[in-house]
């Protein structure tokens, strides 16, 4: 890969990424999905203290940041690092995909999976839900990439088995403590990942994303940041966990 190119992927990746978090930041629970995609367009970018509308270079934390120590241009106010560090962390991304992953058809699906599964990770965080057009993007994402490698039947089984087992366990949840411990929204996300990774990935998303979940319960009580009974949204375990084996998947053909 040329000095240009792997530039190039990188100033790529940044622009993704400053979409991304905007996307997150922009979007509310009560939006439909098409009010969120106009909020996207408009209005332009607002330093949230001054009002004062942002220059484009300002949008784009990874060449503003540094220049301007992440303060606004006109009233210094201090911007959260998040989108930051989101357009860096889709920048090295990116290269890295592209360094490693030979077919364009496996680079494209890796690079968009991961755009959904941060979007929802993010979004899940901080709302405590998960929009159904991210789910159902991946979903098609899945099945498409799995028809083009010839994986169709897992990634079928694996959207099928993933919705009903949560379903299920959602269910007998339900039925046993007498309220909600699963969304809608993590059934579908875990239909999706199925698509994606195939039937048989689904105990291990399914396994490591508990245990992450556990552990940062533990040390979230540790810290004394959570109370008894507060919740803690499943959605960003399953989205790490799933990344992780979209990625050993692709690259390494596990299954
Ligand atoms: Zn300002």
């Amino acid at each position: 890969m040329s000095l240009t190119t792997q530039f190039a992927a990188l100033a790529g990746g940044g622009v993704l990424g400053s979409f991304l978090s905007l996307a997150c930041v922009r979007f509310s629970p009560a939006l439909s999905p098409a009010q969120w995609f106009i909020a996207l367009c408009f209005p332009g970018s607002r330093c949230d203290c001054s009002q004062q509308r942002l220059l484009w270079l300002d949008t784009l934390p990874l060449i503003s940041w540094p220049w301007l120590r992440g303060r606004c241009r006109f009233c210094h106010h201090l911007f959260s690092a998040e989108s930051f560090i989101t357009e860096w962390l889709v920048a090295i991304l990116c290269l890295l995909v592209l360094q490693s992953f030979t077919d364009p058809a496996d680079a494209i699906f890796v690079i968009t999976a991961s755009s959904l599964l941060l979007m929802v990770a993010a979004i899940d965080r901080h709302h405590f839900c998960i929009p159904d057009p991210l789910s159902y993007l991946l979903l098609w994402l899945g099945l498409l990439h799995a028809t083009m490698t010839g994986n169709e039947t897992p990634a079928i089984w694996g959207a099928l088995s993933g919705y009903c087992t949560l379903w299920l366990l959602a269910w007998s949840y339900r039925q046993v403590r007498g309220y909600e411990g699963l969304g809608y929204g993590d059934m579908k996300l875990f239909a999706a990942l199925g698509a994606c990774c195939g039937w048989q990935a689904l105990p291990w998303i399914a396994l490591v994303s508990t245990f992450l979940a556990l552990t940062a319960i533990v040390m979230l009580k540790l810290r004394g940041s959570i109370q008894e009974n507060s919740p803690l949204p499943f959605g960003p375990f399953l989205a790490i966990a799933g990344w992780v084996t979209i990625v050993l998947q692709t690259r390494f053909t596990l299954l």
